[in-house]
C-alpha cells in the first residue's frame, strides 16, 4: 500500500511574539539554573540555519510535498548571523553547553563558516568552551570540510542511509551518489573534524538490508555509526509502525556477526545507546525514539530558521524569539533570557514516552516538520 501522504499544513504560521515581563530579567551568569517542569535542565541547543535541502528523503522531506513549487522561507525572514549568535549567547547563559548546527541542509546556507567563527568563541559562564557540532547530508562536505574546521567547528555528524547506490538514491530521491558522501567523510576526517558520527535512518523493507554493509564499512574506521528508528516526525512522511525496525532487531543482526559490549553514555541526555565492538574495533549506537523513548532526560531545545523556539522534535507550536529581536521595543539580553527561561520552565514535552505508552499524544495543529527545526 503506497505511503499515505498527508497534505502539508503550514506549521510555520508564526506565533505571537513572546511576552516580555517589564523589569523581569534573568540575572546573567545564573548558569544551568533553569529546569523544565519535569526537572530537566537546558543543555543542548539545535540551531536550524535553513529550511532548504538538496535531498528529498522521504522520512523528512518527501518530494510529493516539497516539490519544485514548494515555497521556502525568504532570506529576510531567516535569523541573520548576529541574531543567531546573540540568541546562542543567551541560551549558553541559561546552561546550554552544546550547539548543533542543522537545517534542512546547513551547508546550503551561504557563508556558514562566518557563523561558526562567531559561535566558536562563546564560553559557558564557567569559562568552558562549548561543544560545537553540525549535522549534514555530506553532499558538500568534501569541499567545505577544511573551511569549517578552520572556522572553529569541532566535530560533525553525517546522515547516510546506505552504501548501495540504488538504495541510497531511492531514499534521498535526488539521485545523489554514495561515493561523494564517503569522500566528504574522508575529507572531514583528514582535517580533524572528529569524532565523526554517521547516522542511518532504518526503514523496514526499504534499507534494512544495508545495516550489515554499513557496519562492515565503518567498523575500524574511527567513525561512530548510529542507527535511528524511523520516526513519526512532522506530518508528511506517511509514517507507519510496520516500517519501524526496532533497534533491538538491528542490534541482534549486528551482534550475530560482530559481538557487542555496552558502553556508558558520554553526556547527560545523550540520545544514542552506545555499544562497542567486543574486538575493540570501534563503537556503534542506537537511537530508539519509538521503542525505547529517552524523554526522561531530554535537555534539547530547537531554534527554527526564523527564530521560533521549539521544546520538542514533535512539537506542534513554537515560541517567537525573532519578534523580540526585531520588535519595536528593543529588549536586552536579560529580558531575552527571562523569556526563554519562562518557556523552558513551563516545558512538559515527552511525546515519545507517551507514544510508547499508547497514551494519547497531544492533540492540536500538526507537528512541525523536522527539516524546519533540525533532527
Ligand atoms: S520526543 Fe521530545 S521530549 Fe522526547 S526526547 Fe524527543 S525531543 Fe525530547
Amino acid at each position: 500500500m503506497p505511503a499515505r501522504v498527508i497534505p502539508l499544513h503550514d506549521a510555520r504560521t508564526l506565533q505571537p511574539a513572546l511576552p516580555v515581563a517589564a523589569g523581569r530579567s534573568w540575572p546573567p551568569g545564573q548558569a544551568g539554573s533553569v529546569a523544565d517542569a519535569l526537572g530537566r535542565p537546558l543543555r543542548d541547543l539545535r540551531i536550524s540555519v535553513t529550511d532548504r535541502c538538496n535531498f528529498r528523503c522521504g522520512y523528512c522531506m518527501p518530494k510529493q510535498v516539497f516539490g519544485k513549487h514548494h515555497e521556502f522561507l525568504p532570506h529576510a525572514e531567516l535569523l541573520n548571523f548576529e541574531e543567531i549568535t546573540r540568541l546562542a549567547g543567551v541560551f549558553v547563559g541559561l546552561g546550554v553547553e552544546k550547539l548543533r548546527i542543522t537545517g534542512g541542509e546547513p551547508l546550503l546556507r551561504r557563508h556558514l563558516e562566518t557563523l561558526i567563527e562567531m559561535l566558536a568563541p562563546l564560553r559557558t559562564p564557567a569559562g568552558r568552551p562549548l561543544d560545537l557540532t553540525l549535522t549534514t547530508n555530506g553532499s558538500m562536505l568534501a569541499r567545505k570540510a577544511a573551511a569549517l574546521k578552520a572556522a572553529g567547528l569541532q566535530r560533525l555528524t553525517v546522515s547516510l542511509d546506505g552504501l548501495n547506490d540504488a538504495v541510497f538514491q531511492r531514499m534521498n530521491d535526488v539521485g545523489f551518489p554514495v561515493a561523494e558522501v564517503l569522500e566528504g567523510i574522508r575529507a572531514a576526517q583528514a582535517v580533524g573534524l572528529g569524532p565523526i558520527k554517521v547516522n542511518m535512518v532504518v526503514q523496514r523493507g526499504v534499507n534494512d538490508d544495508q545495516i550489515l554493509p554499513m557496519a562492515r564499512h565503518f567498523r575500524g574506521s574511527g567513525v561512530v555509526l548510529r542507527f535511528i528508528e524511523f520516526m513519526d516526525v512532522g506530518a508528511t512522511n506517511g509514517w507507519r509502525m510496520e516500517q519501524v525496525l526496532p533497534s533491538a532487531e538491528v542490534m541482534r543482526r549486528i551482534a550475530a556477526e560482530f559481538p557487542l559490549v555496552p558502553l556508558s553514555s558520554s553526556a547527560p541526555g545523550e540520545t544514542a545507546e552506545r555499544w562497542a565492538y567486543a574486538d575493540g574495533s570501534g563503537e556503534v549506537g542506537f537511537i530508539s525514539s519509538v521503542t525505547q523513548a529517552f524523554c526522561g532526560d531530554c535537555n534539547r531545545a530547537r531554534l527554527s530558521t526564523e527564530g521560533q523556539l521549539y521544546t520538542c522534535l514533535f512539537a506542534t507550536r513554537g515560541h517567537d524569539l525573532r519578534g523580540l529581536l526585531r520588535g519595536a521595543a528593543p529588549v536586552d539580553d536579560g529580558q531575552l533570557s527571562a523569556a526563554v527561561a519562562a518557556v523552558w520552565a513551563g516545558r512538559t514535552d515527552r511525546y515519545s514516552q507517551l507514544r510508547g505508552r499508547g497514551a494519547p499524544t497531544p492533540d492540536g495543529p500538526r507537528r512541525v516538520e523536522m527539516h524546519y527545526i533540525g533532527g
